[in-house]
């Protein structure tokens, strides 16, 4: 389904928008960005950010979405996270347009606001070194006190200024910091840095500039230059939003809009970790195989996974926007993945854990082929040739020599049906005769039960079979959740959130019997594999001819024991 026929949510915000419309605020328009910080790749909390930012901006005739790079912090920064966002968000189904822009495009602009500030004595040069001035800033407790570079006068201060972009200044020798409030209980409001000196080399802006804006003096003035209407955020900004209002308020002449910052609460979900710091270690102490590990809840990692971005709309959709904590189980997005596939995957089959059959009355070189349905419910998927011949594969614990109770599928002496074709009876087990170990099973197959039950007997159970004799052999990942407990990154867990690892997020099967037509399946086609799951040739590791299976998600959630 395309994003614009999705069905359109109502929130909080979505609501504020409409009080704003109605009042013909910003004249009728709608614009919204996600500004994401090129320094990690996207999560599926992002996710949430996107769909709600672009997703908004679509529900308007007049409403639009930017694309802002964040890019303030160029040590941690790479162009190679500008391309994947890139990458990200259209995968997602939203476009910008040409509305992509970097912070770094208004860096001069911001530097003449910054001597405007000066100007107005509401910023100041101060020379205190990075642990003095957190020394002078105070506690949640306790009141800031004032530098002592605090009341230089405007004509130092811009000279200072003007110093320091020349590069006259050694990196952490001064800092520019707005004159606000030292005593305030809000210590954003205590006199905060908006220029630093740092000789680095950024990657948009190479190596013009030797000092470099805050996020926070970037932030809401990137908004104002871009025409912004209402900037959303999540609620770790909310008490940054008086700096925010503060800055445009005291540059009101010179920027023609003050957009709304309105917050959000972030999405966390059960058994895995967000933050990007975190995820570095993951993946920079190859604890997974890279940003894009289908065990990540990253975008690149759920997209290689096999989740389409459709399940991951409808999981943001579900998961609504509030300001409520937001801590969602795994199994609603699983659930989502699900419903998605449940009529668009083609079925297939294959066996993960083969036991030989052989059936006894067929001849050697048996060889039927059997045009099967791709799916029961959705004919536009068309049909499929698979062979029976005289010997099978079939799923080892789909017999069993001494059945629980209530076992419907293969027993000794016992009968069930293979999925889309006939009734097979067990007439002998064969084992090693060193180990005993069960080798194969000698059947007798029933030919008149092509879609038919057979003849005053029950037959119960269907299980699913691939031919010993024609198939071919693909590696499977089984993945299970990267950690052990749901908040793995809480510190009440104790420890790192490393040692909440799961040893066995990662099973990998060699040389799995699976339908010869799988061999030509696709990179992101998902399929489901009849009775084992939902299963998508992986992006990186397939190649043509030879598909590697992940599973993306059990039929049914089986976390719920
Ligand atoms: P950083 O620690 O680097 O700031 P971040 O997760 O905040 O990490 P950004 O690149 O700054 O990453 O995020 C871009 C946008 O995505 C921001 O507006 C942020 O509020 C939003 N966002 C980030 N994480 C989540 C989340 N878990 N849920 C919802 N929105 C999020
Ligand atoms: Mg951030």
């Amino acid at each position: 389904m395309s994003v614009n026929a999705e069905k359109k949510p109502t929130d909080f915000i979505r609501t504020i928008i409409e009080q704003d419309l109605a009042r013909n605020l910003n004249d009728g328009r709608v614009v919204t960005r996600f500004p994401p910080e090129p320094n990690g790749t996207l999560h599926i909390g992002h996710a949430k950010s996107i769909c709600l930012n672009f997703g908004v901006a679509l529900q308007y005739p007049n409403g639009r979405c930017h694309l802002r790079f964040d890019d303030t912090n160029p040590e941690k920064e790479e162009i190679a996270y500008v391309q994947s966002i890139q990458e990200d968000v259209r995968w997602l189904g939203f476009d910008w347009g040409t509305n992509l822009f970097y912070a770094s495009d208004y860096f001069e602009r911001l530097y003449e606001l910054a001597e405007v500030l000066i100007q107005k004595g509401l910023a100041y040069v101060c020379s205190l070194t990075a642990e003095e001035m957190r020394d002078y800033r105070g506690t949640l407790t306790q009141p800031g006190r004032e530098s002592p570079y605090r009341n230089r006068g405007v004509t130092e201060n811009l000279e200072m200024f003007r110093a320091m972009r020349a590069g006259r200044y050694p990196d952490g020798a001064h800092t520019l910091r707005a004159k606000i409030d030292m005593s305030s209980p809000n210590i954003n409001m205590r006199d905060p840095t908006l220029y630093r000196i740092r000789r680095a080399h950024h990657h948009q802006t190479g190596d013009r500039w030797c000092i470099y804006p805050t996020y926070d003096y970037t932030h809401c003035i990137s908004d104002a230059l871009e025409g912004i209407t209402h900037s959303l955020c999540t609620l770790e900004f909310e008490d940054h939003r008086p700096l925010y209002d503060w800055i445009l308020d005291q540059l009101q002449g010179e920027l023609s809009c003050h957009p709304q910052q309105i917050e959000f609460s972030r999405l966390e979900l059960e058994f895995t970790v967000m933050s990007k710091r975190m995820l570095t270690t993951l993946v920079t102490g190859h604890h997974v195989s890279g940003w894009d590990d289908p065990r990540l809840p990253t975008i690149s990692g759920l997209r290689r996974r096999g989740y389409t971005p459709a399940s991951i709309r409808n999981f943001c959709r579900l998961i609504g926007i509030t300001k409520a904590p937001n801590y969602v189980e795994m199994a609603l997005l699983e659930n989502c993945l699900r419903e998605d596939l449940e009529l668009n995957a083609p079925r297939a089959m294959a066996v993960l854990d083969p036991l030989r059959v052989i059936l006894d009355n067929l001849p050697e070189d048996h060889l039927e082929e059997l045009v099967v349905a791709n799916h029961p419910q959705n004919d536009a998927l068309g049909t499929r040739k698979i062979p029976l011949t005289r010997e099978l594969f079939i799923e080892r614990d789909d017999f069993a020599e001494h059945p629980p109770k209530g076992f419907k599928r293969l027993v000794p002496g016992g009968e069930v049906r293979l999925r889309n074709a006939y009734v097979i009876r067990c007439q002998e087990v064969i084992r090693n005769p060193q180990t005993r170990a069960i080798e194969a099973l000698r059947c007798l197959v029933d030919l008149e039960t092509m879609n038919k039950a057979p003849e005053g007997r029950k037959v119960k159970g269907v299980i699913h079979w691939v031919s010993a004799q024609r198939h071919c052999k693909v590696q499977v990942r089984l993945y299970d959740r990267l950690f052990t407990i749901p908040q793995p990154a809480d510190p009440k867990a104790g420890g790192s959130f490393l040692d909440h690892l799961n040893p066995d997020s990662l099973r990998i099967l060699e040389d799995r019997p699976v339908e010869e037509s799988l061999a030509r399946a696709q990179p992101e086609q998902q399929v489901q594999f009849e009775r084992l799951g939902y299963f998508c040739p992986d992006r990186r590791d397939s190649k043509p001819g030879q598909p590697v299976f992940n599973r993306s998600v059990s039929l049914r959630d089986s976390w719920k024991k």
